[in-house]
């Protein structure tokens, strides 16, 4: 896996240098290299992680809006909730579970606990790539603002 992992930074850095970034991205993203989640996802870019799986990354926000504020995310490079696809729908539901998992062990689940997606500008997506908000530890107002 080591060695899997240097060659694809290798050609990260090789399709980088030859401006072919946009095509690495296009084959389904592997790794998108400027895109800030991306690199969390790939441990370029330091985040408090509490999940790890194969498919799902977890980490805690950098400005934490509750007591708990996870964001959990796709290592695939998606960039909202618009670019899902069919085949996106088990990946979806792992996100979904791994929120679930992570409620249980930071002990909101019972009391409560926020799941937000925000998509595109009116909603204040900042990151495009799809993350689902976890917030989790006070009590919520609704509607939202
Ligand atoms: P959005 O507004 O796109 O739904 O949410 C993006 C979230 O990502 C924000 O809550 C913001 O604080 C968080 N964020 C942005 N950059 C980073 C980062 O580099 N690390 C971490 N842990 N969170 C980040
Ligand atoms: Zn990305």
């Amino acid at each position: 896996m080591l060695y899997i992992g240097i060659f694809v930074t290798q050609l990260e850095v090789l399709l980088e240098s030859l401006s072919l970034a946009p095509i690495w991205a296009a084959t389904g993203g592997l790794c998108m290299s400027e895109c800030i989640f991306c690199r969390v996802a790939a441990g370029k870019i330091p985040a408090d992680k509490i999940f790890e799986g194969k498919e799902v990354v977890a980490f805690r926000d950098i400005n934490p809006q509750a007591p708990h504020h996870v964001l959990i995310i796709p290592r695939k490079h998606i960039e909202s909730v618009n670019d899902l696809g069919e085949d996106d729908a088990a990946l979806v539901a792992k996100m979904v579970l791994a929120a679930k998992e992570i409620a249980a062990k930071l002990g909101v689940a019972q009391s409560g606990y926020r799941l937000v997606l925000n998509t595109n500008r009116a909603a204040g997506q900042a990151v495009p790539h799809i993350h689902l908000h976890l917030l989790g530890g006070r009590n919520f107002s609704w509607p939202p603002g």
